[in-house]
């Protein structure tokens, strides 16, 4: 488990202070795929960092899998053993071990171009007290891992990106890390390199139990393979949740952009943008957004609706998809009715689990 409490980093440059991390805390289970998002700037990376101490914090508490308590007070690091009453000045052999216990790719992943695939991965394998063939085995078990067994003598420069990115797993991996911690890593691949390596990331959670903390700034990748989110922003967890609650039913103004960016019915607002017919209201009409949760049907729901309100619903877009192995699905669509009708049925929508809101033109850009 990591276990991260009201932790601050400030960094001081000479143009002024820089709140990069700020009263966050976190607890991310063993096992979690846990996301999070956050436009640039927003603290993200540093986050990540304070969780092997790469960064070390201004302040804060952080406990990585059996790391024992570790508070921080003005960049000092004290531990307290599990079970201990009093801390310690963390040393640098209990600072080593930590890392050890946690794995770490890039978005440029940070090959050393003049070495083979199999040096990359051997590499911090060198000082393990290891023979050459048990680091020989070790890195073919892992080349195995990662489905890269032939290219193991060639150089980074002769692979793609998401070969690349796949050697960069296997090195993170070989000192079996309970933890792994991923900057951005899909962030400079292709769309269909990015789903290989989300799905490698999948495989090796379920096969290897591994715990993975993924950075990103695009919602499809935490939909594609998280279970829980963090959203960041100015340095601040301004929201967290469950992956399905978070796109259910965003909170924040920053969280409800992010979820638009990764659902089909974002469309609407480049429609409304360009005023296309499909989303021109006249009198009496209503440009409405139905987001349908676990808890309904949405179909019956809304022939329900122009049933017993007499209303009409004329849809513009739909879109319904599978997330974490629930239904959750969207509608855009133009209500039309008295006045009180469409109160009435906006109302009964509500108490049906269907969250239904007035698409505010304005707001659109
Ligand atoms: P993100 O990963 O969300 O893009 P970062 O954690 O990289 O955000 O950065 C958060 C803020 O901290 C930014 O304003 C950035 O400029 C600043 N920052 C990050 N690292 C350093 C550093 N080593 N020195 C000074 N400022 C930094």
């Amino acid at each position: 488990m990591i276990e991260i409490k009201h932790l601050n980093k400030t960094f001081h440059l000479k143009t002024g202070d820089v709140a990069a991390v700020k009263d966050v805390s976190l607890t991310i289970q063993d096992g979690e795929i846990y996301g999070v998002i956050g436009y640039s700037g927003a603290g993200k990376s540093t986050l990540v960092r304070c969780i092997n101490l790469l960064e070390i914090p201004d302040s804060g508490e952080l406990s990585v899998n059996d790391s024992g308590a570790i508070s921080i007070d003005n960049q000092r690091l004290t531990v307290r053993a599990p079970g201990a009453s009093a801390g310690k000045p963390m040393g640098e052999k209990q600072l080593s071990q930590l890392r050890r216990g946690i794995g770490m790719i890039f978005q440029h992943f940070n090959l050393l171009d003049r070495s083979t695939v199999f040096e990359n991965i051997a590499y911090p394998l060198r000082y393990c007290g290891m023979s050459r063939q048990q680091i020989r085995d070790r890195v073919y078990e892992l080349l195995e891992l990662v489905d890269l067994t032939d290219k193991v003598d060639v150089y980074p420069s002769q692979l793609s990106g998401g070969q690349k990115q796949r050697v960069a797993i296997a090195r993170a991996l070989a000192n079996h890390p309970k933890v792994l911690l991923s900057d951005e890593a899909t962030s400079a691949l292709d769309p269909d390199a990015t789903e290989a390596i989300l799905n490698l990331l999948k495989d090796l959670n379920r096969k290897l139990g591994l715990t993975i903390v993924l950075i990103t700034h695009e919602m499809a990748v935490i939909k594609s393979i998280c279970h829980k989110v963090a959203v960041m922003e100015d340095g601040a967890v301004v929201e967290e949740g469950n992956v399905y609650d978070i796109f259910a039913n965003p909170r924040q103004r920053i969280t409800r952009k992010f979820v638009n960016s990764a659902s089909p019915l974002a469309k609407v607002d480049r429609l409304i943008a360009k005023d296309s017919p499909l989303v021109r209201t006249g009198d009496g009409e209503k440009l409405i957004r139905m987001t349908f949760g676990k808890d309904c049907v949405g179909e019956s729901v809304i022939s329900a609706v122009s049933r017993k309100f007499n209303v009409n619903l004329n849809i513009v877009l739909a879109n319904v998809e599978v997330l974490q192995g629930n239904p959750l699905g969207g509608m855009i669509a133009i209500i039309s009715g008295a006045d009180a009708d469409v109160e009435r049925a906006l109302g009964y929508l509500a108490e049906n689990h269907v969250i239904a809101e007035v698409i505010d033109r304005a707001a659109v850009h």
